[in-house]
């Protein structure tokens, strides 16, 4: 059983994780560094305790420290989160061996996934489609630009360790290829460690449709349908919705079913996510699994009415899941922002500051999760995150409508501060987006033309 759980992150994901433990009864503790001293969600928990100094790598990442905090305050369970040890095999191991309940997936399936290069032949097994690509890594340039000439350019080179679009790039050309290879190596190597890369066909204009899972220690696993991720800048996501404006109902089953066949065999417990390509010929192919709870989680349960961070602590606690694939069903239209605190006109450059004027939208089918105020000044060493605003109405259109109310009354101003709220006003408006007709490539070509 679990009574009491540490909270292993912060900003708007801690405050997210600790209303869930609070639903179901469950003691709390979040850590946070010094920098985070002044976080309001620190009064609502029962414990809290500081890890250390700002810089991530002294605090939110150091295992030691999160470990030796769990100790002190007696916990049986910790939750991740999202980023920072979240998807840390090793750390989910300790926490094995410490007879610390992780609230995710066990190391092993943490591990089988985390290697791309390895979820890529996993999904294969499954009978999956991957991207066209290398078989498993290439040693060096000379072996990249092999495989990009069989596969016609222009291509991907990915860092095996890879997420958050670091050790990414497109090639082109052969001549490019060379100084790419080497700037994505680096970037891995800086960012994981690791700098193994392999190389993807790129699509031409994708959406990227992902499906949620959830297997509990039983055998029981469901999958709470897709969320379109297609709008992104630098290959990180802006807005999702759900329902997937490109599916039918028939390429949803056939995904979902893809999507539980690839989490079967990693051998996948608790919430995970199953990313795919959809080109526009309506073929699908796996890119990725991420294994933990998304940024954009919310979607999901807004558009299912399933709490996925409440079945997160009840899978933990070896409960079933306690429904039936058949009795999940999409609902309505759901769409989600991710506000933050950089300059959409700067080349979203990080604009961090102090929040002078502060108001959150509300209203039926509003949903606003973050973790700022009035007078919270955001601390520079973190991503730029300020918040997720959400809406979920009957139809694609009425969401679309409501999040544009909602945008307007959105206020987060400061100073030296920026946010990303005009820019969602502006997609929010724009003929194409209300239409449906997008793909990854959306914000390049409408909104980043100048920089
Ligand atoms: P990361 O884990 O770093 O976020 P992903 O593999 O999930 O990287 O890819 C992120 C995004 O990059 C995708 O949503 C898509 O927009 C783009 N992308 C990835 N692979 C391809 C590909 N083979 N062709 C075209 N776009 C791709």
């Amino acid at each position: 059983m679990i009574s009491r759980v540490l909270i292993a992150n912060r900003g708007e994901i801690a405050l997210r994780i600790l209303r869930a433990c609070q639903e179901l009864d469950l003691d709390t503790v979040v850590v946070y560094s010094e920098a985070d001293a002044g976080a309001i969600y620190r009064r609502f928990a029962d414990a809290s305790i500081c890890i250390g100094p700002g810089p991530a790598a002294s605090s939110y990442l150091d295992i030691p420290r999160i470990i030796a905090a769990a100790e002190v305050s007696d916990i049986d369970a910790i939750h991740p989160g999202y980023g920072f040890l979240a998807e840390n095999p090793h750390f989910a191991e300790i926490c094995e061996n410490s007879k610390i309940t992780f609230i995710g997936p066990p190391s092993k399936a943490i591990r089988a996934v985390g290697d791309k290069v390895n979820a890529r032949a996993l999904a294969r097994e499954a009978g999956v489609p991957i991207v066209p690509g290398s078989d498993g890594l290439v040693e060096d340039e000379n072996q990249a630009a092999e495989v990009a000439q069989a596969l016609g350019y222009p291509v991907l080179l990915k860092a095996a360790a890879g997420g958050g679009g670091r050790g990414m790039r497109v090639a082109h050309n052969r001549p490019s290829l060379k100084t790419l290879f080497a700037q994505a190596r680096e970037e891995a190597r800086a960012a994981f460690k690791d700098g193994g890369l392999y190389v993807e066909k790129c699509l031409e204009r994708p959406r990227h449709v992902e499906f949620q899972v959830l297997a509990d220690t039983q055998g029981a696993m469901v999958h709470l349908f897709e969320r379109d991720c297609s709008i992104q800048r630098r290959h990180q996501k802006l807005i999702e919705e759900a329902p997937s404006p490109a599916l039918t109902p028939a390429l949803r089953q056939r995904m979902g079913e893809a999507a539980l066949r690839i989490a079967r065999r990693a051998g996948y417990v608790n919430a995970g996510t199953v990313e795919f390509l959809l080109d526009r010929a309506g073929e699908f192919y796996f890119i990725e699994m991420n294994a933990r709870l998304q940024v954009e989680h919310p979607v999901t349960e807004m558009a299912t009415g399933v709490d996925i961070v409440q079945q997160q602590l009840r899978i933990a606690m070896g409960k079933p899941l306690g429904f039936t694939q058949e009795e999940v069903a999409l609902r309505g239209w759901t769409m989600e922002c991710r506000i933050t605190a950089e300059d959409p006109a700067q080349n979203f450059r990080p604009a961090p500051g102090r929040i002078a004027t502060f108001f959150a939208p509300g209203g039926p089918g509003v949903r606003f999760d973050s973790h700022v105020h009035a007078g919270y000044v955001i601390p520079p060493f973190y991503d730029s995150m300020i918040g997720k605003l959400i809406v979920h109405r009957d139809t694609r259109e009425a969401a679309i409508q409501c999040m544009g109310k909602a945008l307007r009354e959105l206020v987060i101003e400061g100073e030296n501060l920026r946010t990303t709220i005009p820019l969602y006003r502006d997609i929010f408006a724009h003929s194409k987006f209300v239409g449906g007709e997008v793909d990854t490539h959306f914000i390049d070509d409408y909104f980043l033309r100048a920089g």
